[in-house]
């Protein structure tokens, strides 16, 4: 029996690549002119990372980790987010030292054992950013800016900015008592999982998705009357700079991120068209973790978009992705000796970037024509005895037929010329 590919981990086919590299260098252009500078790190992490950083009490570290022992047995995880990598990288190679403040940006796979669904997969995609060494509420707008435009920049419409403040430790442990003080009121009506968070973390029962447990977090004081002066002062910036920028946000004081990093400023795009899994791009400050993570203390903030909910939000709403320019040019020969001439004019072609093509199955002229018109070559060379013989090519432009014989010699030069024109 042939093998599979592992549930939820997605083949990505060329045709739909294409939709991918229009988001990815989209976002990249935007990326680059905010100041952000890619990093790559390895997908393969300590596990102690995203424990330390994520939080042992929630769902991903609980329940969604690819965790596994190497041969020296060594704990190891997939990573299933990046903000932590990103961290780990910046305090292992002492990157304040280098640059002091730093702005990061990231394209690439993470990966959760969650059930797959809509949106949702196991190895799934995320472009994201973290800027480091700055507790500047204009950088949490920023992040917030940089992320509409990119949408604009893709033409995606119809989304919802969630805008909250979770506050800093301090005015977390005070909330925190208070909330399990209320909530332990409730607890039969709560589901088990929560029943179990009221002892060990309760602060992530505000995540939770269940109806029965909404019910209850709906009737909850709520953090921002709970915030510290510092943490209030922080928020009311956001939203006048948002204000300011005209930056359409709604308060939502349920608004929780499912990690424990964050700090203060969170916010969420939600689309309408995803359902459930409706998140298409979130982030927030995280002003300890750098220290937390053995570096010094320094406010950051960042977020990340997931890829395969923006290009099904761009599905939905019937976008048309543009096409990278693909512009391609068919070889045609006819006969050993033509296929050797024309593979030199190919060459020659590629060297300069031009797509080209040519048979490697011994086909005919025609199905070699047909071939050329199934693969939308803009030109076809034709090259065959008679060709040869006189030291021309025919050159023909497929969409109007047009088609003139041109020095075998001067074919690339030509295309090259059509080609810029
Ligand atoms: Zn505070
Ligand atoms: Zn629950």
């Amino acid at each position: 029996m042939a093998i599979k590919a592992v549930r939820g981990m997605n083949d990505i086919l060329p045709p739909e690549v294409k939709n991918w590299r229009y988001l990815e260098e989209t976002s990249r252009r935007l990326l680059q002119a905010y100041g952000y500078s890619e990093i790559r790190t390895p997908i393969v992490e300590d596990t102690s990372l995203f424990i330390r950083s994520i939080g042992r009490a929630t769902d991903i570290i609980s329940k969604e980790m690819y965790s596994f022992s190497d041969s020296k047995g060594r704990n190891l995880s997939l990573r299933p987010e990046e903000t932590a990598p990103v961290i780990r990288a910046y305090v292992e190679h002492s990157l304040n030292k280098k640059f002091g403040f730093s702005k990061f940006y990231y394209i690439g796979p993470m990966f959760r054992s969650e059930r797959p669904q809509a949106g949702r997969s196991r190895q799934f995609h995320q472009i994201g950013t973290e800027a480091i060494g700055s507790y500047s509420p204009h950088l949490d707008c920023e992040t917030i800016i940089l992320l509409v435009d990119i949408f604009s920049a893709l033409k995606l419409t119809g989304y919802l900015i969630r805008l909250n403040s979770v506050g800093c430790k301090a005015c977390r442990i005070k909330f925190k008592k208070i909330l399990r003080n209320t909530l332990s009121r409730h607890i039969n009506l709560l589901c088990r999982d929560c029943q179990r968070k009221l002892t060990t973390n309760v602060f992530r029962i505000l995540d939770c998705k269940k109806q029965g447990c909404q019910m209850v977090i709906r009737r909850m004081p709520v953090i921002l009357d709970y915030l510290c002066r510092e943490c209030k002062g922080h928020f009311e910036k956001v939203k006048q700079i948002l204000d300011g920028a005209e930056i359409s946000y709604q308060t939502d004081p349920y608004l929780v991120r499912g990690l424990d990093y964050y700090t203060k400023t969170v916010f969420e795009f939600v689309h309408p068209s995803l359902g459930s899994q409706n998140a298409l791009a979130a982030g927030g400050r995280y002003d300890s973790l750098v220290n937390e993570l053995g570096g010094p203390s320094l406010g950051a903030c960042g977020m990340s978009i997931g890829m395969e909910r923006v290009l099904m939000t761009l599905v939905s709403l019937n976008k048309k992705i543009p096409a990278l320019k693909e512009e391609s040019v068919y070889l045609v020969t006819i006969g050993e000796k033509a296929y050797r001439e024309g593979y030199k004019i190919l060459r020659d072609l590629r060297k300069q970037n031009i797509r080209t093509h040519i048979d490697y199955e011994g086909k005919s002229l025609k199905s070699q024509l047909r071939r050329a018109g199934s693969l939308d070559c803009r030109y076809v060379v034709i090259l065959g005895e008679n060709e040869l013989k006189k030291e021309v090519a025919i050159l023909k432009e497929m969409k109007t037929g047009r088609q003139v014989e041109v020095e075998i010699d001067r074919i690339a030069e030509e295309i090259k010329r059509y080609f810029r024109s």
